[in-house]
């Protein structure tokens, strides 16, 4: 099962990219837990990364998508997988399709998590994340049991720098304009489903379930 999350920074796209795995025993591919992994270690990578993803814009292309390819042919991807925050732009998305067929294989299902962004800024400026192990909680809506750590591997939760106000209006402007394209080129390849990101975790989560199955 090859499953790309579509939807706007803050959909939700890895909350539920995470119940996914836990269910369907599948990896979870986040290029923005790569990239902020890399940023923690201080490698190239990072050091080339985070100047764009400061200012809310995408890593370019060149950066990302070797990265990509090569992930998702290790061995622990050979029953599938879910890639959360890529691909981004056309570019990518059709390198990736080149990179699948050249093994015959094709992309199962693109979920595009729909919410406004009114919406967005409050889910962005109560996020909380674990940089240790890729987890995400909310203030409100997701909370840790312990405020401030991680319940899954007591690391400390950062707010991460580019959910300010202004950056996530940034981000969501680049959204709109370089990656909600894609929903159509999936809609062509007859793969997108849409659910209601608005909803409760749970509820999406349910949605979510009913389109890929139990
Ligand atoms: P994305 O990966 O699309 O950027 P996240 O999964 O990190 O989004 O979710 C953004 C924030 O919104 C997080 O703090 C998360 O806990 C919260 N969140 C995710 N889904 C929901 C939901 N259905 N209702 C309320 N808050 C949510
Ligand atoms: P995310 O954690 O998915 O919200 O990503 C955080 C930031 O990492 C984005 O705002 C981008 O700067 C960068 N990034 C993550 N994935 C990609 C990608 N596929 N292409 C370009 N930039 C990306």
């Amino acid at each position: 099962m090859k499953i790309i999350m579509l939807g706007a920074p803050g959909a939700g796209k890895g909350t539920q990219a995470d119940m996914i795995c836990a269910k369907y025993n599948i990896p979870h591919i986040s290029t923005g837990d790569i990239f902020r992994a890399n940023i923690k270690n201080n490698t190239e990578l990072g050091q080339k990364a985070k100047s764009y993803m400061d200012q809310g814009l995408l890593v370019p292309d060149e950066l990302v998508v070797d990265l990509v390819v090569d992930r998702v042919k290790t061995d622990d991807c050979k029953n599938g997988y879910v890639l959360d925050g890529f691909p981004r732009t056309i570019p990518q998305a059709e390198a990736l399709e080149n990179a699948l067929k050249a093994s015959g294989e094709n992309v199962d299902y693109a979920i595009d998590v729909e919410v406004p962004d009114e919406n967005i800024i409050k889910r962005m400026s109560g996020r909380r994340a674990c940089v240790t192990c890729g987890a995400t909680y909310h203030v409100e809506f997701a909370p840790t049991k312990v405020e401030g750590v991680c319940d899954k591997c007591g690391a400390e939760l950062i707010i991460r720098d580019d959910d300010k106000p202004e950056t996530v209006k940034n981000r969501l402007a680049v959204y709109h304009e370089q990656t909600q394209p894609l929903i159509d080129f999936y809609a062509d390849r007859n793969v997108l489903k849409e659910v209601d990101g608005t909803k409760k975790l749970e509820e999406v989560f349910d949605a979510i379930v009913a389109i890929l199955g139990a």
